[in-house]
Parts: C-alpha cells; structure tokens; sequence
C-alpha cells in the first residue's frame, strides 16, 4: 500500500494548482469557442471510480468491457444501426476518422478521399499517415459539400467521400440524403463525420427543426464517427466508430497473441475505462429527453446570441443551423486578442475571417449579457464599429 507523505502531497497539490490557474475554466462561463464543455458531474463521479481500469486488457476487466459494450449498443441504436453492425470506442473525432479511413483504405485498395472543405483538420494527418490524397470539394453559398462537384471528382481512385453532419467551423450539415444516394448508385464508402453533430442533429430533429438526417438511416452511410466529449456532455476522451457491417472490423484486427484476446482491434492498445463510464454514465441519466432539453437550451442560447450580436450591428456568416456561430470580423486577430486578455475566449476562423461562438450547455443568457458589452467595447477600441 503506498502511503502518502502529508507534506510533499500539500507541496506537490500546490504546484499542480499553480499551473491549473492560468488555464481557462469552463465553469467561469467565459471559454465561448470551444466545442468541449464542463462534464456532466455525473461523468466525472464515474470516471474516477474506473481510473485504474484498462480496456486494452479486456480479460482483466472483463466488467468494464460489457459496460463498453453496452455503451456502443446506445450508440448503434441511437443512430439506428442495422443488426449486422457494430462499434468501437475511440478517443475523439480525429481517431474515430483515423480508423473510418483505414477501414476504407483496406475494403478498397484505393487512395483518394473526396471531401468538402468544411472537414476537419484531421483528414491532413490522415492523409499524411496513410498515404492518402485528399480531393477537396468547394462549399456552396450554404457552406455545405456541393453534390455536383463530388460527382464530378468520384473516379476509379475513390477510396471514399466524406460528409460532414455539423461541420467544426460553422455547424452546418452536409446534404447528407443525397449524398447516401449517391455513393450508394456508385457503390462507393461514404463516412459521416458526426463528431460535434452527432449529439445535435437528433435533438433538433426531436425540437422540430428540419435538419436532414445523417444516420444509418440513410443507406449509403458506411460508417459514422460521434463524440461524447463535444455534446454529449461526457468527459474527453470519448468518441465512438460505429460501422454498417461489423465484419469490416476483421480488416483492421492484429493477432494479440499476449494479452487474453486473440484479436485486437483499432488503434489504440492501452487506454482508460475512465471515459466509457463516464459516458455510459451520462447517456443513461440524460437519455433521448434529458438531451433534448440540454439542445433546446443550447439553441434559445444561441438564438440569443446571435440577435444579441447583430444588434450590435456585427454580421454573421450564415444563419446558424445549430448551436455553432460564426460572426464576420475584419479585424479579426486583434479582436479575439483583446477578448482573450479580458478573460473571453473565442476561436479565430482566419479562413472564414470570423469567430466562432459555440454555445454550449453551460452558456447561458446571462453569460451574453455579461459578454456583449465587452464585445462591443472591444469593436469600438479597434474601429471595427
Ligand atoms: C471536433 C471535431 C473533430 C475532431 O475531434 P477530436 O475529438 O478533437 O479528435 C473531427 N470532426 C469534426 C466535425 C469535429 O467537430
């Protein structure tokens, strides 16, 4: 048993907060760009509870991988998962399109991934990783893929085209229907990258906001990756791969010929029970209502916000379709400086020349109102009002 010595234990806890305290905490309410937020309480209780547990050793904690399995059943039957197919759990959105373009890579011999522009940056590490070539595909004025132009960039190469259901810089959501049509004539892997949306787009549907549907559903979609970390109000790291047919899983399985199971599946070796409780957790207290309510909160949020904000005379990029906004800037670096060293921040969306406010469950009116002002002042410093 190792005990700890009183004094080192205060020295050292003292120094971990030292460090603590120049971060940024959701709880203050002022981290308005991110896409993570403040863990349900709930998550963290079960997190702590499974820290020591290795689901790399399925054998060992045999407890802890049926809870994982039952975890990945929510999220089959969540996204209406045929019974033929299956999940893992991954750290996040970046490996859960890791391991969606693996899969591709190894079902198709092939190297090319169609994608819009919208997608997110870990296609670039995908790309380096694996050998792929990326064929970028311009928005339309909706900032979503443009279909024809997907079409015209299918070819023998196509390893897979890609959509987006909640896109990382603007929310927006692919015209998915289509594209499950289309890749489904041309026999083609279409992976739905789900990892902000995937904890939205249900919940809008639910609310009666008409937001196209993006799950398996839809029967061109081959695979969907979802994070728990992002909307799903859990603890990072949490994402799931959820896959058509669970025997594309044999294409990306190695011998584990010294740890108890035979096969090993996925990137990871090592890794936490910690998250999967926590979203286990989550998902079964919160359920279909209790994440209706958090979306229709995070929506009146944002709603809010963006009246709030052209009031003040500022344009947004678009309409926003869920709880993401971007607000056009054109003195963009400055401003979001400026917020930051007055204890606000957003993200910088050079591209898009716009930041991002993301309003997530621990948002709330009065948090905007506190906001606005220091908004407004700050446009006012640097002439951008
Ligand atoms: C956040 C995000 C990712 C990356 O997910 P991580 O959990 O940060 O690895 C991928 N795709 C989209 C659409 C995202 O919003």
């Amino acid at each position: 048993m190792t005990t700890i010595s009183t004094n080192k234990r205060q020295k050292i806890l003292k120094e971990l907060d030292k460090y603590k305290s120049t971060d940024f905490d959701f709880a203050s309410g002022h981290i308005l760009g991110s896409m993570c937020c403040q863990p349900h309480p709930l998550a963290k209780e079960a997190y702590i509870n499974f820290l020591e547990t290795n689901l790399g050793d399925p054998e060992l904690f045999s407890g802890t991988k049926k809870l994982e399995s039952h975890l990945i059943e929510f999220f089959l039957s969540f996204l209406h998962a045929p019974p033929t197919a299956e999940g893992i759990i991954v750290s996040g959105g970046t490996e859960g399109n890791i391991t969606a373009m693996w899969l591709a890579k190894q079902l198709t011999h092939k190297k090319e991934v169609i994608l819009p522009e919208s997608a997110h940056f870990s296609f670039s590490k995908i790309a380096s990783l694996m050998d792929l070539h990326l064929v970028e595909v311009p928005l339309t004025d909706s900032y979503t893929t443009d279909l024809s132009k997907v079409e015209e960039k299918i070819s023998k190469k196509t390893a897979a085209v890609i959509g987006i259901a909640g896109s990382t810089e603007l929310g927006t959501i692919d015209p998915l229907p289509e594209l499950s049509n289309l890749c489904a004539d041309e026999h083609l892997f279409l992976h739905v990258d789900a990892a902000f949306g995937g904890f939205v787009i249900p919940f809008l549907q639910k609310l009666g906001y008409l937001v196209p549907n993006f799950d398996f559903l839809l029967p061109g979609i081959h695979t969907i990756s979802v994070d728990a970390h992002k909307m799903g109000y859990s603890a990072i790291p949490l994402g799931a791969l959820l896959v058509r047919e669970g025997d594309w899983f044999d294409q990306i399985s190695v011998d584990s010929p010294y740890i108890s199971a035979e096969k090993h599946t996925g990137l990871l070796g090592t890794r936490s029970g910690g998250p999967v409780a926590a979203a286990y957790a989550v998902t079964q207290y919160l359920g279909i209502e209790g994440y209706t309510k958090v979306v229709q909160h995070c929506m009146e949020v944002t709603k809010y916000t963006s009246q709030r904000i052209q009031e003040l005379g500022l344009n947004l990029v678009l309409e926003p379709t869920m709880n993401v906004l971007g607000v056009k800037l054109h003195k963009l670096s400055e401003i979001v400086e400026i917020l930051a060293s007055k204890g606000w921040k957003v993200n910088k969306m050079a591209r898009l020349s716009s930041m991002r406010i993301v309003c997530m469950p621990q948002i709330t009116k009065h948090i905007i109102d506190e906001f606005i002002p220091v908004l407004e002042k700050t446009c006012r410093e640097v002439g951008e009002l």
